[in-house]
């Protein structure tokens, strides 16, 4: 009896792989892609690295803004953030607000309420 094999296809040439498991696959394809394809895999991971850093500011982007007081500025950084980093952020703002200057605690406080009431968040 022939054990089942898992197969995968290189996304860019087509060529095939067949393993005994999914682990043993995953590292020959990945193998292939660096040797046959290395351009492409650099490109590639320059793309998502810069796509991370526009599409997900951090929470030091949302203190700052805080520590200058503005709620708008705070805002437009809350906006881009997808919905599960916006639990992340808030858990972590709900332990560190107390911490704040009162200007960015009350920054931070309209910037939750409107987040809140309006739900400006689009991504999830
Ligand atoms: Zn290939």
């Amino acid at each position: 009896m022939k054990s089942k094999l898992y197969k995968a296809k290189c996304s860019q040439c087509g060529k095939t792989f067949r393993r005994r498991n999914r682990s043993e696959l995953l590292s020959a394809l990945r193998k292939h892609l660096w040797s046959a394809h290395r351009a492409w895999m650099i490109t590639r991971i320059k793309a998502g690295k810069h796509a991370a850093v526009a599409d997900n500011p951090s929470i030091q982007d949302l203190i700052q803004a805080l520590e200058r007081g503005s709620a708008r500025a705070a805002h437009v950084v809350v906006s881009r953030f997808t919905k599960s980093r916006y639990r992340q952020v808030k858990e972590v703002m709900d332990a560190i607000s107390p911490l704040l200057p009162l200007k960015a605690r009350i920054a931070w406080e309209a910037v939750e309420a409107g987040h809140d009431i309006y739900g400006k968040i689009k991504r999830g």
